[in-house]
C-alpha cells in the first residue's frame, strides 16, 4: 500500500467510510423485501404504495382544493398502475420541486388476448414478453399469474396466484441436452423464441360422459378457471394476465450481504423513494414522489412518463396556486431512480472499468445513458452533477459515477428524457444492479440503504438561493 494521493481518488467499498452502517442497512433491507413479495407488478405495487402512503397520512389530491398547505401530503393513483406521492413544501412552486421518478413495472411474460390452447394432451398459455428479457432464461423457472381479468357483466377479479407454497405453478418446458443438438446451433438470442414462451397450465382432460368434447384438458383448465374466478375463455380478451417468476426476494451470501429478487430494476429504487418521501416532513421545497409505470417498453401509453399525467397533475397544483407552471420546472430538478448495470468480473469485457459502477460502492450517478454516441440519452450538465454531488456530499452519502458499458456495446434510456424535455434539470440516480432484467436480479443492501440515503439528502435541496 503506498501513501494516500493528495489529487487522486477511488471509488471504494461503503464499508472504508461508512465503517457502521451494515446493520442499518439490513434492517432497512427486511422492509424491502416485504415490499418486494407484495409487489411484483405495478398493479400490486401501487396498491402497496398507496396502502403505506395512506397509513401515513396522505390523503387523495383533489385538484379544485382551495389551497395548499406546507406540510400536507397528497396521492394520486393514475389508473391503478402508476402513483404520485406529494409533500407540499414551504416555498412557493415556483421556485421548483423535488422530484422522484422510479418505475414500478419490469420485464416479465404478459398473457397473449386469446392465450389458451391445447396441444397433444397438455395445456399452454401463449405469451408475448414485455421489455427487455433474454428469453432463454425463463424456461424451467417456477412462474406465478397476476392481474386483472374483467367479466361480461363488467365486474373484475384480481388474480394473485402460485405465490403461496400451497398454491402450484407454472412453468415453460426447454429441451433436454440429449436431444439440443439442432437447438445448440441457434444464437444465445433465439435459444428460446418468442413463440416458444409457452405456458404449461394442465394435463388432466375434464371428466365426462361425452367422448366426443375437445380439446379435454384445455376444458377442464376452463372448469378450473370458472370455478375459481367465474371467468370464462373470452374474458381474457378484456385481462392485464403477467407471468413472472414465483421465487421470494433473499439475502444472497454467507454474509447475508446481498438481495436477489425478481423485478428490482426498479423497485430497488422505487422502494427507498417512497421512504424516503415518506419521512419527508415539512420540507422547504415541495417533493413529488413518481412511481411510473411502461418504463419497460420505452415510457409509453396513459401510465408511463411520455403521458401528460404528472405533467397535468402539476398543473393542477399550479392552479391551485395560481403560479405558471413552467416557472415551477424551469426551477425544478428531478433524480430519475433507476438502476445501472453493475460490473460483473464473470463478464468483464461487457464493462469499461473506470467508468463501470460497483456493487457496495454506493448509489450510482448516471450522467448520460443512451446508445451509439449517447444517442437518445439525457445527458446531465456538469451544474446539475454539482448540485447533487453537494447534496450527497454534505449528507455523508456514498456514491460513484456509473456508465452503462463499453463505448458502442449496447445501451438503454430511462424516464430522464421524458422530464428533462419539460425544461427540468435532470439526472439518473439509483441502485447498481448484477443481472438485470433476469429472473432474480442481484443488489447489495449497503447501496440500496445509501441509495435511500441519498433520496433523503435530495429532499433537504432548498435551491441555489
Ligand atoms: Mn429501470
Ligand atoms: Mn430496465
Amino acid at each position: 500500500m503506498g501513501k494516500k494521493s493528495e489529487y487522486a481518488s477511488d471509488y471504494e467499498h461503503i464499508l472504508k467510510s461508512d465503517k457502521n452502517c451494515f446493520d442499518a442497512a439490513n434492517k432497512f433491507c427486511e422492509g424491502y423485501k416485504q415490499f418486494m413479495d407484495a409487489s411484483k407488478t405495478e398493479r400490486e405495487c401501487v396498491n402497496t404504495i398507496i396502502e403505506l402512503a395512506k397509513k401515513c397520512g396522505y390523503k387523495e389530491f383533489d385538484k379544485n382544493a382551495k389551497s395548499l398547505n406546507a406540510g400536507d401530503k397528497y396521492y394520486v393513483n393514475n389508473r391503478n398502475k402508476a402513483a404520485i406521492l406529494i409533500t407540499i413544501g414551504k416555498e412557493s412552486l415556483d421556485k421548483g420541486v423535488n422530484f422522484i421518478i422510479s418505475h414500478i413495472d419490469s420485464p416479465r411474460l404478459d398473457l397473449k388476448p386469446n392465450p389458451m390452447y391445447e396441444s397433444d394432451d397438455i395445456a399452454y398459455f401463449k405469451t408475448h414478453y414485455y421489455g427487455g428479457i433474454r428469453k432463454y432464461q425463463w424456461p424451467t423457472v417456477p412462474l406465478s399469474m397476476h392481474g386483472r381479468i374483467f367479466k361480461a357483466d363488467g365486474s373484475f377479479v384480481d388474480i394473485n396466484f402460485g405465490e403461496k407454497d400451497s398454491e402450484p405453478k407454472f412453468v415453460i418446458t426447454d429441451l433436454l441436452p440429449h436431444l439440443a443438438e439442432e437447438q445448440n446451433k441457434r444464437t444465445l438470442r433465439e435459444g428460446i423464441k418468442g413463440e416458444e414462451l409457452n405456458i404449461v397450465i394442465g394435463s388432466i382432460p375434464i371428466s365426462t360422459e361425452d367422448d366426443e368434447v375437445k380439446n379435454a384438458v384445455k376444458e377442464n383448465v376452463l372448469k378450473i378457471l370458472y370455478d375459481t374466478y367465474g371467468i370464462k375463455e373470452k374474458d381474457f380478451a378484456r385481462a392485464e394476465i403477467e407471468f413472472v417468476p414465483a421465487n421470494k426476494a433473499a439475502d444472497i451470501g454467507f454474509d447475508r450481504s446481498m438481495v436477489a429478487a425478481y423485478g428490482q430494476d426498479d423497485k430497488v429504487c422505487a422502494y427507498p423513494a417512497l421512504m424516503a418521501e415518506m419521512e419527508n416532513r415539512n420540507p422547504e421545497k415541495t417533493s413529488v414522489a413518481v412511481f411510473t409505470d411502461k418504463e419497460e417498453i420505452g415510457s409509453e401509453g396513459n401510465t408511463g412518463m411520455v403521458s401528460e399525467y404528472l405533467f397535468a397533475t402539476m398543473e393542477d397544483l399550479a392552479d391551485i396556486v395560481d403560479i405558471k407552471v413552467r416557472d415551477c420546472y424551469r426551477n425544478s430538478i428531478c433524480l430519475s431512480s433507476d438502476v445501472n448495470s453493475a460490473y460483473d468480473p464473470t463478464f468483464a469485457d461487457a464493462f469499461e472499468k473506470r467508468n463501470a459502477s460497483y456493487i457496495n460502492r454506493g448509489v450510482v450517478l448516471t450522467k448520460y445513458t443512451g446508445h451509439a454516441g449517447k444517442s437518445g440519452s439525457n445527458d446531465a450538465s456538469a451544474e446539475t452533477m454539482a448540485k447533487i454531488i453537494k447534496l450527497m456530499d454534505d449528507q455523508k452519502v456514498v456514491w460513484q459515477i456509473g456508465e452503462l458499458g463499453k463505448v458502442d456495446i449496447g445501451g438503454g434510456g430511462t424516464i430522464a428524457k421524458y422530464v428533462s424535455q419539460r425544461n427540468i434539470d435532470t439526472i439518473d440516480l439509483g441502485v447498481p444492479v448484477l443481472s438485470m432484467h433476469s429472473p432474480y436480479e442481484l443488489t447489495s443492501k449497503l447501496d440500496i440503504y445509501h441509495t435511500y440515503l441519498a433520496y433523503k439528502a435530495f429532499l433537504i435541496n432548498k435551491g441555489e438561493k
